[in-house]
């Protein structure tokens, strides 16, 4: 086992950088192969979260083009680990599908609210207390890694503590496990059971429907799981990353069924959400992040929250290695490959000027609240360039362009994202002003 173990290690220092390899690779100690599981130590929970995000995929490949055969992997916490996780016995994982796992972690008492996920937050509370009674069914889409599945976990888990729906009742699946336990239903011939199991829950949990999305027969059965739970007066709670019209080769009579009840969002956070999110899972963590480097974690990642997670794990890791404490500078340098600097400082005048005169439009219009036709199209360019080129605050961006509410400010950033990805005249176009504007002189 050693040798198939080194061997492994050879072969992923060259496929994976040096500091990772040194940080996360390294510290894990080969424990035993069984039943072409390799069980793998590593230090403690944030290595194993880590390792499972970024490298296992990696990890198992090697193994099993050493060993010839499949193998999966398994990481144990050390010893000290475990118990502090252990002491949420009442939660641990079981492997009875008809016995849902909820995270202890994902709870309403963790997550944080902001302007950018409280009415999400505020439905699928008023969901769990009054299942059945508030919407249904509750839609939740935004974009990855906004706290969909914390708030979808949170809702099982608080129906569950509180006794309002045992939990055998309680179905939280994604739509992937969905499917896959259809295809095992199938192959077995065991639909029957498969059909009632679903309809005899009290609350349906169901997580990402977007992958119901190409998967005809799956999404038959699921049209019938939810008509049935929903003319039994059943909640059912679905997210999304995509609003359900946008949700491509899906049945018609299922989207219009995703629109029946409420659909709320989850924007990406402001500044300050990110601080408080930051400061929460440090505390839950018990890892002592100082002000200066959560603010300076907030401010540059901008891309979702887990990236975040990730990154503070990360700094928690290489601190808790190195024997000194989180630092500026530390997160400056273990975080360099992940952030990316902004480059240069922006102010969001010179964007407003450099779009404006691009457009040949009095700076006055583009800022200003009319929505003649001719501005609509510069206003949302200037929007998403200060969105990506400065810090400022949704909120704040809107203020700048006239008063515009965050939701607009939002709308704005994700249409020319979205057709930045699609036409590339105008993903020219937007280097072309980012260009004139790093070297303006306004
Ligand atoms: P999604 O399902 O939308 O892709 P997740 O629910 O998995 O995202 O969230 C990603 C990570 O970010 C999780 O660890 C979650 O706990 C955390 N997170 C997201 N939003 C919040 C929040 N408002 N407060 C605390 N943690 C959050
Ligand atoms: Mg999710």
């Amino acid at each position: 086992m050693e040798k198939v173990w080194d061997y492994c290690l050879f072969l992923l220092k060259q496929k994976i950088d040096k500091e990772a390899f040194e940080t996360w690779i390294k510290p894990i100690e080969p424990v035993k192969i069984e039943d072409n599981v390799f069980y793998l130590k590593v230090p403690n929970r944030f290595f194993k979260i880590w390792l499972e995000e970024n490298y296992v995929n990696e990890i198992s490949s090697n193994l099993s083009f050493i060993k010839g055969e499949k193998i999966k992997i398994s990481f144990i916490i050390e010893e000290s680990e475990k118990a502090f996780l252990e002491s949420n016995d009442y939660l641990r994982y079981e492997k009875d599908i008809n016995i849902p796992y909820f995270n202890p972690s994902y709870s309403f008492e963790n997550f944080v609210v902001g302007p950018s996920n409280q009415l999400a937050h505020a439905a699928c509370q008023a969901v769990a207390s009054f299942p059945s009674k508030a919407y249904n069914p509750l839609f939740i889409y935004g974009g990855v890694g906004l706290g969909k599945t914390h708030l979808l976990n949170a809702i099982g888990l608080y129906v569950y503590k509180n006794k309002i729906i045992p939990k055998e009742k309680i179905c939280f699946i994604s739509s992937e496990e969905f499917t896959s336990q259809l295809i095992d239903a199938i192959r077995y011939e065991k639909t029957h059971e498969f059909r009632k199991k679903f309809r005899n829950m009290d609350i349906f949990l169901v997580d990402d429907v977007q992958f119901l999305s190409n998967k005809e027969m799956t999404q038959v059965e699921f049209f019938h799981a939810f008509n049935a739970l929903f003319e039994s007066n059943k909640q059912i709670v679905l997210t999304s990353d995509l609003f359900p019209k946008d949700i491509p080769n899906l049945e018609e009579r299922l989207k219009s069924r995703f629109e029946w009840g409420l659909i709320t969002d989850i924007q990406p956070p402001d500044v300050e959400t990110k601080v408080a999110i930051l400061k929460k899972k440090a505390g839950l963590n018990r890892i002592p992040l100082p002000d200066d480097v959560a603010f300076y974690l907030a401010s540059s990642i901008d891309s979702n929250i887990r990236t975040l997670e990730g990154s503070l794990i990360r700094l928690s890791a290489f601190s808790s290695l190195s024997g000194s404490p989180i630092s500026l500078s530390m997160a400056k340098e273990i975080l360099k490959n992940i952030i990316k600097e902004k480059d240069f400082f922006v102010d969001i005048n010179k964007i407003q000027k450099v779009v404006s005169s691009f457009f040949n439009i009095k700076l006055s219009t583009l800022i200003g609240k009319r929505k003649q036709k001719n501005v609509v199209f510069p206003r949302q360019i200037g929007i998403y360039l200060a969105r990506k080129l400065t810090n400022l605050s949704l909120m704040e961006i809107g203020e700048r362009f006239g008063g515009k509410d965050h939701s607009t400010v939002i709308h704005s950033i994700r249409k020319i994202e979205k057709r930045v990805n699609e036409e590339s005249s105008l993903k020219d176009l937007i280097n072309i002003l980012i260009e004139r504007i790093k070297l303006s002189k306004y």
